[in-house]
């Protein structure tokens, strides 16, 4: 039995870098939304992509969370250790190889922020025949055959906090990704499964991030359901752009809160943090969390400005 048995949130950090004032914002918001609403709160480390993942940048976001006065409830949970809990998930799931490229996947699904090109079914009504050809084909070049999910809707609906009932496609998103059969075990599960499958176990009934994620809400509402897990309600945030109109990124300046605590106090930051959701003169979170009003906050991007 799961040892999380309480409503959570929680905030869930892809650890290849520092976290700059937008993902900041979005932490923040996740935090007043679950203890505004009474639940718990956790920090979980989405490190299922090794190559970009690395613990200390794990650790410095946990610390720049700390500093702007969020508390989780235990644990931390790691993606890296939830090997299992995954390949259980997918042994429950329709599902069926895929023979396309990397890059075939890549372009499809399998990031967090890409907007999936539709898997267009290349590898969905295979014959058998086909699979074994296709199969050893793959091996032959010392690669593995990616897992797909065999979705049998092509939409779903979900209720989102300032969208409303949102419906959005449902794909045969990638589950597990292919590679070399040499490093098969290291960066092999796909955001969408793991994302679902913690989200389950850890009772996260309540998701906030970003609204550059809200297309995979519905094919990771479907996979909830088709896991038996309860479907969270989900509060889809507007992101912080940059001077360009896109979303803020490194390229934009001092844009960390390392870089932003060189010339302002941690104080400062949370003002700034609170500014932008509607709190003018707020300095911290404590303070935030009795004064933030949810129906305040802008449904437009914050922009950044220095
Ligand atoms: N780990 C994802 C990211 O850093 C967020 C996933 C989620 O909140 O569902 O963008």
């Amino acid at each position: 039995m799961s040892d999380f048995q309480a409503p959570a949130g929680r905030y869930a950090p892809s650890p290849s870098g520092d976290l700059h004032f937008g993902n900041l914002r979005t932490a923040v918001l996740a935090w007043l939304f679950a203890r505004q609403s009474g639940r718990n709160f956790y920090l979980r480390v989405e490190d299922i992509d090794s190559e970009r993942s690395s613990a200390d940048s794990a650790q410095r976001q946990i610390g720049d969370l700390k500093m702007l006065g969020l508390d989780f409830d235990p644990p931390v949970i790691y993606q890296h250790d939830r090997g299992d809990a995954y390949a259980e998930a997918l042994s429950r799931l329709d599902t069926y190889e895929c023979y396309c490229t990397r890059r075939d996947i890549r372009e499809a699904a399998s990031a967090p922020h890409a907007q999936p090109g539709m898997y267009p079914g290349t590898c969905r009504d295979l014959s058998e025949e086909q699979r074994a050809l296709r199969r050893s084909e793959l091996h032959a070049a010392g690669r593995l055959p990616a897992i797909r999910l065999r979705a049998h809707v092509r939409e779903w609906t979900v209720h989102d906090f300032y969208q409303g009932e949102y419906t959005g496609r449902v794909d045969d998103v990638i589950l597990k990704r292919g590679g070399r059969i040499d490093q098969a075990q290291a960066g092999d599960w796909a955001y969408n499964l793991a994302v679902v499958v913690d989200d389950g176990y850890q009772g996260v009934d309540q998701v906030v991030r970003g609204d550059d994620l809200l297309f995979s809400a519905p094919a990771q509402a479907y996979l909830a359901d088709r896991l038996g897990l309860t479907i969270p309600s989900y509060v889809h945030v507007p992101l912080v752009v940059g001077p360009e109109g896109r979303r803020l990124a490194k390229r934009d300046g001092a844009v960390t809160l390392r870089d932003m605590l060189r010339e302002n106090s941690a104080e400062e930051v949370v003002a700034q943090i609170a500014e932008s959701l509607g709190c003018a003169g707020v300095s911290s979170a404590q303070k935030l969390r009795e004064v933030f009003d949810p129906a305040q906050l802008s449904r437009q991007p914050w922009s950044w400005a220095r």
